[in-house]
């Protein structure tokens, strides 16, 4: 298993609005996507900022500047992994929102593997903004909780309710690896190392997301557990000798050489 985060902008918050309430110095968010190279197949995990993608993102141009400059596109750190869109398997999107879902549209090749609640909920909502253009209903393949990618289990998606409707995460078993791909569900605060909310549909909603998620935890107690999740503002400033920094924007995670793999 080889992973990719790959970075395609910034999101500038104004004023004292947050996400992580801890970091308070820090306004600045990544939005990254994840490339996952798995039984010979691409996966992608978001797709992350694209500038068709935010030009109307309505109400949050309230709170939000966008940067999607020339360094975080797309297709260009595709290929510095040596893809092209075309050789994208399978797009993820963990929800629907504008940072993770704005370069859908170049994936037209691709299987979109989306939770039924989550396009049920993009379906009644007569309010969508504009950037949900960049989604091609047609290509998403409505999914069910627990939806399995290859006939042994090793990559599941399940449903964790609370930042949207129908939010999911991926979970990835490789030998004595478990990658875990959180999205916007929740996050672990690096000072703590606890799980924390990250706003959406309500406390309770959110909640049963932590609980899912620490349910997990015990699930794969006795396996090396890695969480990725989409605004990780340390994403390029780890010391870890399994990342290999490809671009100050682009990183390689290794997943060789660890116990059974
Ligand atoms: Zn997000």
């Amino acid at each position: 298993m080889e992973i990719f985060s790959i970075n395609t902008g910034y999101i500038n918050m104004k004023s004292k609005f947050h996400w992580f309430p801890e970091y308070k110095e820090i306004q600045r968010y990544p939005v990254l996507s994840y490339l996952i190279r798995l039984k010979n197949k691409n996966i992608l995990f978001d797709t992350g900022l694209s500038q068709d993608g935010i030009d109307d993102i309505g109400v949050l141009n309230k709170f939000v500047t966008i940067e999607v400059g020339q360094d975080y596109k797309f297709t260009q750190q595709l290929k510095l992994i040596g893809i092209d869109c075309g050789d994208i398997d399978y797009v993820i999107n963990s929800h629907l929102h504008f940072d993770h879902c704005g370069n859908n549209r170049k994936f037209i090749k691709s299987k979109f593997l989306i939770q039924k609640d989550e396009l049920t909920a993009l379906k009644n909502n007569s309010r969508n903004p504009s950037y949900i253009k960049a989604i091609n209903l047609q290509l998403c393949q409505q999914i069910e909780d627990g939806y399995s990618i290859f006939e042994d289990n090793s990559a599941r998606l399940f449903k964790a309710k609370g930042h949207t409707a129908g939010h999911q995460i991926l979970v990835i078993e490789s030998g004595y690896n478990v990658a875990i791909f959180l999205g916007d569900s929740c996050y672990f605060d690096d000072k703590t190392q606890k799980l924390k909310l990250f706003g959406g549909l309500g406390i309770t909603a959110n909640n049963d997301a932590v609980a899912f998620i620490e349910n997990i935890i015990k699930i794969y107690a006795d396996k090396k557990i890695k969480f990725f999740y989409n605004h990780d503002i340390n994403f390029n400033k780890y010391n870890d000798e399994n990342i290999e920094l490809i671009t100050s924007e682009l990183i390689k995670y290794k997943f060789g050489g660890i116990k059974n793999e």
